[in-house]
């Protein structure tokens, strides 16, 4: 487990886990499921594992915690860990087929391997290039598991041609704003691409949408709209250089020139400022689609929570079988919260195999 994430996060510094992880910040049919593996194998246990290696790490922003020197630190780690546990790690080997009679039966590319009890750590389906694969899904169905339907997360969007083609001009521009999409909302930048939307608060609230369903964008979340326009009402300022004082210059105007034809304010009727107003703090936008596995950090849904031990992480029906990690219907937000799932999901069912 854990060996391909780590090291494409190798460009950066690798977002272990977030000081700030509770139950919240994740989503699953069974919201409770996490809690007990999160409170038995805690950010601050991690920490305790990457200070014992001598590694130094930084806090970025908002409980995130990074490595100084790169991630290839903590996969030393594991794997001194691993080896000090007298762990064999066989890597190029892919799993085809599992069967259990007396045994756990694994046939994989280097042999076949028997054993008590199988965890698997097979991932999610994202960027499948790496090495992502549905194996850990279709064992869970040939087991007889449920699965919630898988969806990429923590994802950019596309938009539709038309609305493509107001914003294209506008690429690379961030801006601090908050989105909102069925109940949640995330306050960070959006980023507008050359296909869409994306940002950390794209990427978080994309956990949450559904097909069809719009997000809300608030342009100006540290103010409201209509106070600001009402004060500068009698003014000759035009409309798309008043908000150029909030918003990036060139995406005022273009954001102007879409929606209400830039003129002096004092030429807008007051319902026509309301409209601004509201469209300032309440942006809708309708997501054509997301960039999909090929651009997820995570995978949402994957084996149902009510198949396995929230204190193990073992199967209900299969004794000795687990699953933990990406596979299983928990997804983290943004921010470290899927490494601290993995290492705790691990450590429970670890526990008890
Ligand atoms: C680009 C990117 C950046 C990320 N950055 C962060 C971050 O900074 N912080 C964070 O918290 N999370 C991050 N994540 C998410 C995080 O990496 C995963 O949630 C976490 O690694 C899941 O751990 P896992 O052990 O369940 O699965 P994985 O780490 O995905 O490991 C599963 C492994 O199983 C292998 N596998 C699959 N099928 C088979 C088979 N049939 N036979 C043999 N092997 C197989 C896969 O190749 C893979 O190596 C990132 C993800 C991506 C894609």
């Amino acid at each position: 487990m854990l060996r391909r994430d780590v090291v494409v996060i190798g460009g950066g510094r690798c977002n272990f886990t977030n000081l700030n992880t509770s139950p919240d910040n994740f989503i699953s049919a069974n919201p409770h499921f996490c809690k007990s593996a999160l409170a038995r194998y805690t950010p601050a246990d991690f920490i305790s594992l990457v200070e014992k290696h001598g590694i130094a790490y930084h806090e970025k922003k908002l409980g995130q915690l990074f490595c100084d020197d790169g991630s290839g630190r903590i996969i030393e780690m594991l794997l001194k860990e691993c080896s000090e546990a007298g762990v064999e790690i066989q890597c190029r080997s892919v799993v085809s087929n599992v069967t259990k009679n007396a045994y756990f039966e694994v046939e994989t590319e280097n042999g076949a391997f028997a054993s008590q009890s199988l965890v698997v750590a097979s991932g999610g389906l994202s960027i499948p290039p790496l090495g992502a694969t549905d194996f850990g899904y279709r064992l869970a169905q040939q087991f007889g598991l449920g699965i919630l339907e898988t969806r990429p997360a923590l994802v950019p969007f596309t938009l539709s041609h038309q609305a493509l083609s107001d914003l294209t001009t506008l690429s690379g521009i961030s801006i601090a704003a908050s989105v909102s999409c069925q109940g949640a909302e995330f306050r960070e930048n959006i980023l507008i691409t050359h296909r869409g939307l994306s940002g950390p608060a794209i990427l978080q609230i994309s956990t949450y949408w559904l097909p069809g369903h719009s997000v809300i964008i608030n342009l100006l979340p540290e103010h409201n709209a209509l106070e600001l326009l009402r004060e500068e009402q009698n003014r000759e300022i035009e409309l798309a250089n008043f908000l150029s004082q909030f918003l990036p210059r060139r995406f005022a105007q273009a954001w102007c020139a879409r929606y209400f034809a830039s003129q002096p304010l004092k030429r807008y009727t007051p319902s026509q400022l309301a409209d601004i107003a509201n469209k300032l703090n309440s942006w809708e936008v309708v997501p054509a689609g997301t960039e999909g596995y090929r651009k997820a950090e995570v995978t949402a849904g994957g084996v149902a929570t009510h198949e396995l031990s929230s204190q193990t992480m073992q199967t209900k029906k299969v004794p000795g079988l687990y699953f933990i990690g990406e596979v299983v219907d928990v997804t983290g937000q943004l921010g470290g919260y899927n490494f601290q799932w993995a290492w705790a999901s691990g450590y429970v069912a670890g526990q008890s195999v």
